[in-house]
């Protein structure tokens, strides 16, 4: 038996990835793991269907989810993991999110039409949630951009023209969230958190863990993360934050968590379920 990995960060349909669930589980055991976790972002659609499939592939699955939050202006996502998927209060979260998902979608499709005269419609997606790749994408098949990226930096991006703000949930106040579900609160890639005092800030919230592994990150990039895990005791976590063509440079298990960590989150999911 080759080496325990599991990738915790792993993106389908259901949001902004462009593989579904069955699809996602078949690709992660080719890559020879063992374990996963899809983290759709403001959603659980993927649950519980995607436990069928795992089991099929004898796949270990762990329930998760990729939250939107902000501290002082600066956009942050917190990674859920290990909540028991009927839980009220995930449902609740998602709820919340979902509805500013649309009005910050609503605002983008208007600024796009009035500063540049696109008429950006978004096919409705009954279960998941939509964000700005799928405008992206919708602009790039409208042929006004040649790729994703360049959608993001000439019009999508923070701070670019049609940009709208996102949620209005806080940090704090998605970590609550997450652990009144019982489930563990992660700072994802704090890597992208561009501010200096954002990111110190975030270190003094009571988050569960941090992920250090990321993408294509070597082993270096992860030390300084790893430190601070280690110092505050916090979970270690890692995945690819794999998107399929929407991120065509991470591949399915390109990060990845050792046995330890993804069975103590495993075995809290189980613990966690049995007594809802
Ligand atoms: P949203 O959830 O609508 O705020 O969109 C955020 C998602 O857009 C991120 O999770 C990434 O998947 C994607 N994204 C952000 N910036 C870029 C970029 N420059 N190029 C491609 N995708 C991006
Ligand atoms: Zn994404
Ligand atoms: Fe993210
Ligand atoms: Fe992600």
């Amino acid at each position: 038996m080759s080496e325990f990995r599991a990738d915790l960060h792993i993106h389908s349909t259901f949001s902004d990835g462009t593989l579904d669930p069955e699809t996602l589980i078949v690709r992660a055991k080719d890559a020879g793991l063992q374990g996963l976790s899809i983290t759709d972002h403001d959603t659980i659609a993927a649950y519980p269907e995607a436990f069928l499939y795992a089991e099929k592939a004898g796949l270990l699955l762990l329930p998760g989810a990729e939250f939107s939050s902000v501290h002082n202006e600066e956009p942050v996502h917190v990674l859920a993991y290990g909540f028991p998927i009927n839980s009220p209060e995930i449902k609740a979260l998602v709820d919340l999110q979902i509805d500013f998902r649309k009005e910050r979608n609503v605002c983008i499709l208007e600024n796009l039409k009035k500063m540049f005269g696109f008429e950006i419609t978004l096919e409705k997606k009954e279960i998941g949630s939509l964000g700005r790749p799928h405008i992206a994408r919708a602009l790039m098949e409208r042929g006004i951009v040649s790729s994703i990226k360049e959608a993001f930096d000439k019009y999508l991006g923070e701070g670019k023209k049609a940009w709208a703000p996102g949620t209005k949930l806080t940090v704090e106040e998605v970590i609550a969230w997450i652990q009144k579900a019982r489930g563990k609160a992660i700072l994802a890639h704090p890597h992208l958190i561009n501010r200096r005092k954002v990111l110190r800030e975030l270190l003094k919230m009571p988050f569960d863990g941090i992920e250090c592994y990321y993408a294509n990150f070597l082993l270096h990039e992860a030390k300084r993360f790893l430190e601070i895990a280690s110092e505050k005791k916090w979970i270690v976590s890692g995945g690819s934050d794999f998107h399929g063509d929407n991120k065509p440079y991470s591949r399915i298990g390109s990060s990845f968590i050792g046995k330890e960590t993804f069975l103590f989150l495993y075995d809290h999911f189980q613990a966690a379920s049995k007594t809802l």
